[in-house]
């Protein structure tokens, strides 16, 4: 495929020119595959958005290699620290206060007095980073409110010839997008990820709100409609429905044709990895429905289930 490029220093190379130029290219994290633009500049920033038609107040997840350039946009504190120790770089996403004088474009994040920041894990991404004197604003590399892309060709899909060029790192570890805590207020998870909130109360030694099933939107992103194939899925189903496909966990299932296993070993982390899999695959099939068995709600089956219910919306 034309538009896929390798890992290499020349191609890593070129991908720095891309984004020194204020332009858009597709690159792999440790979480699903995103959609990069210089986070400074105007331009990049309002071309992520209409590339993805994405809702200008939904804001972006701004992408660091490490505290360096981050103390120049945002204010933070102990439990930043804490947990910037132990789980960045990685899939953890933390809302902070913006300073006066970042350099990140407003639109980014969407106007609001603070800020989404990460700091990747994945090789590709983070050798890239490092060459950037700017940081990246970064989500997901799929059109506003669909499945987000686990590998290249998924991204391909999305975009067709509008993206012209992506770095290929193989399918995504995770497969699902990180956690998201706030910590511009009272710690609270926004989103959960693989990342769990258990993880998280152990770091901090204190009790963390869940508010991602709160009614009133604080983060954007908690928008009902989200994640979604765009076909009716039912959740929690127990019996197959011969004509709607029909996701299952486990290895007690007897498997036909209208059936794909999120892991037949019953690991959750398996599963999350398939789930955006499975639910193009089951796109591109043309099936009119979707049931889906119960998936146990712990560690990262909650961010499973998190993105089901939301895909079901
Ligand atoms: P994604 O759509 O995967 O890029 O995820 C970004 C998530 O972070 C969305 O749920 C956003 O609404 C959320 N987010 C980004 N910036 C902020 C912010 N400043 N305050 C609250 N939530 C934010
Ligand atoms: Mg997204």
């Amino acid at each position: 495929m034309k538009n896929i490029y390798r890992n290499s220093f020349y191609n890593l190379n070129k991908a720095k020119r891309i984004l020194e130029k204020n332009q858009i290219l597709a690159l792999p994290t440790e979480t699903v595959y995103g959609l990069a633009g210089n986070a400074y500049s105007h331009k990049s920033v309002k071309r992520i958005y209409s590339l993805k038609k994405r809702p200008q107040k939904n804001p972006l997840i701004i992408h660091y290699y490490n505290l360096e350039l981050l103390k120049k946009d945002a204010e933070y504190d102990k439990n930043f620290l804490r947990l910037y120790k132990k789980f960045s770089p990685g899939p953890l996403t933390y809302i902070l206060k913006k300073k006066k004088k970042s350099k990140v474009s407003k639109f980014a994040n969407a106007k609001l007095k603070t800020i989404a920041v990460r700091f990747p894990k994945n090789k590709i991404i983070r050798s890239l980073l490092k060459k950037l004197a700017f940081p990246l604003a970064i989500p997901s590399a799929n059109i506003s409110t669909g499945v987000s892309p686990t590998d290249p060709l998924d991204v391909v899909d999305e975009f067709k010839n509008k993206i012209k060029f992506i770095l290929n790192g193989g399918k995504s570890l995770i497969g699902l997008e990180s956690t998201v805590i706030n910590l511009s207020s009272k710690p609270a998870i926004l989103r959960p990820g693989s990342i769990s909130r258990t993880q998280i109360e152990k770091v901090l030694g204190k009790k963390v709100s869940n508010v991602t099933k709160s009614k009133f939107v604080i983060s954007p992103g908690m928008h009902k409609r989200h994640y979604s194939p765009g076909i009716p899925i039912k959740l929690n189903s127990i019996k197959p429905d011969y004509k709607a496909a029909f996701i299952v966990f486990g290895k007690k299932y007897k498997m036909k044709k209208n059936m794909f296993n999120l892991s037949k070993k019953s690991n959750l982390k398996e599963a999350a990895k398939n789930l955006y899999k499975v639910l193009r695959k089951i796109k591109k099939l043309k099936y009119k429905k979707i049931n889906v068995v119960k998936i146990p709600n712990k560690n990262i089956g909650i961010a499973i289930n998190d993105r089901l219910k939301k895909a079901s919306n």
